[in-house]
């Protein structure tokens, strides 16, 4: 926030200003609120392209070539010749890690964030703090809950930042959550102290509503839903934090009552039993989709597979399900590669990689494709 300054910071942060531009669309326009999953390997990037022309891209995956190139590869397909805003959550390798590759590749208009990491005892962090500082000079925007990206056509709001929540209901909502009952709090000492902090956006556009959370995390779930829901139902969930079960309570999904769930897992990363079991139970939820096969789930808690963008190699899968005996001096298993150890902790690999593309329209319907096998399935307006 040092190399903000104030002018550029009233002129950025003025939540009247952020306010006043998001227009109603109207629903005849026949455009498309385009959403572009990608592959990160457990990490994020997600390509919001807004009926108006303007893009959003939320988070940048994990540092190196094979993210860079995939996210390259969309914008490309996209059309997208410059980057509107760059949102990055929080600042953990697997969703800043490609912030300047970016910025040197494209350039970026604006970038929202939620302020200095609170993780700047850690010295990796605080050397990409300042690079991040430098690279977002006079661009950069450090979002509160309420405030809006200034964008045409779609109503962008900030719903969580800095550990703060939305408190404001929007028209229509702000109900008691019959789902705050059953909350149970984690002991969250051992979690990555800036993932609370993300950033999570609201994208409404007509009726379509869809949420990202970043890595927002289980007890502050409970901060932003309870007593009250402020946020209402959503048609579209990105699964917050990977479907890693440090996030993702009943009292926040089922309150959203989403009709879809898309999960930015790894290999081996989220889409443990307890995330799926809290999405196979949630009212209202017709499919969940997912960016990889995960070997946490297993046969019994994947979706089946038409609905999953990356399948490794069956053999890999069935190993996984029912391992082969080890003869007694096996060697151990080799440490990084595929599996844990990997950028984000995902796992991964570098062949081709498919994604999960979404495109809404303003009556509220929308169509889910898998890049993978062209599956696609439209959810009409209701
Ligand atoms: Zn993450």
């Amino acid at each position: 926030m040092k190399l903000v300054t104030l002018a550029s910071l009233a002129a950025l942060l003025g939540v009247a200003a952020f306010a006043q531009n998001a227009t109603k669309p109207s629903a005849s326009s026949g455009k498309t609120l385009d959403m572009y999953y990608m592959d990160m390997e457990g990490g994020h990037s997600t390509l919001y392209m807004l009926p108006s022309g303007q893009s959003i891209l939320i988070d940048t995956g994990s540092p190196g070539e094979r993210d860079h190139d995939r996210i390259m590869a969309v914008l490309k397909e996209a059309g997208v010749k410059e980057i509107d805003y760059l949102v990055s959550t929080h600042y953990h390798s697997d969703h800043i890690g490609g912030v300047e590759a970016l910025v040197k590749a494209i350039p970026v208009k604006h970038f929202i964030d939620h302020g200095t990491s609170i993780e700047m005892d850690r010295p990796v962090v605080a050397t990409f703090q300042k690079l991040y500082e430098e690279l977002t000079a006079n661009k950069r925007t450090i979002v509160k809950p309420g405030d809006k990206i200034p964008v045409t056509g779609t109503d962008v709001l900030v719903v969580t930042s800095h550990s703060k929540v939305l408190k404001t209901p929007l028209p229509g909502a702000g109900k008691a959550n019959p789902f705050c009952a059953g909350f149970e709090p984690r002991d969250e000492s051992r979690i990555d102290p800036d993932n609370p902090n993300s950033v999570g956006l609201l994208f409404t556009y007509g009726k379509f509503r869809t949420i990202n959370l970043g890595d927002f995390t289980w007890n502050v779930e409970k901060d932003l839903m309870c007593p009250n829901n402020p946020i209402g139902t959503v048609d579209l969930y990105l699964t917050s934090h990977h479907g890693i079960d440090q996030s993702g309570s009943a009292t926040l999904v089922h309150a959203l009552h989403p009709r879809v769930a898309i999960m930015h897992n790894g290999q081996r990363k989220g889409g443990v039993p307890q995330t799926m079991n809290t999405l196979f139970s949630s009212p209202g939820l017709e499919d969940i989709w997912q960016l990889h096969w995960a070997f946490a789930g297993g046969t019994e808690y994947n979706a089946p597979g038409r609905f999953i963008a990356n399948v490794e190699e069956p053999a890999a899968m069935a190993a996984a399900i029912n391992p082969p005996p080890q003869p007694a001096d096996a060697p151990p298993p080799a440490a990084g590669g595929r599996g844990r150890g990997g950028f984000g902790r995902g796992g991964g690999h570098n062949g081709p990689a498919f994604l999960i593309k979404v495109s809404a329209r303003a009556d509220g319907s929308f169509t889910v494709t898998n890049t993978r096998n062209q599956f696609s399935k439209t959810y009409a307006a209701k």
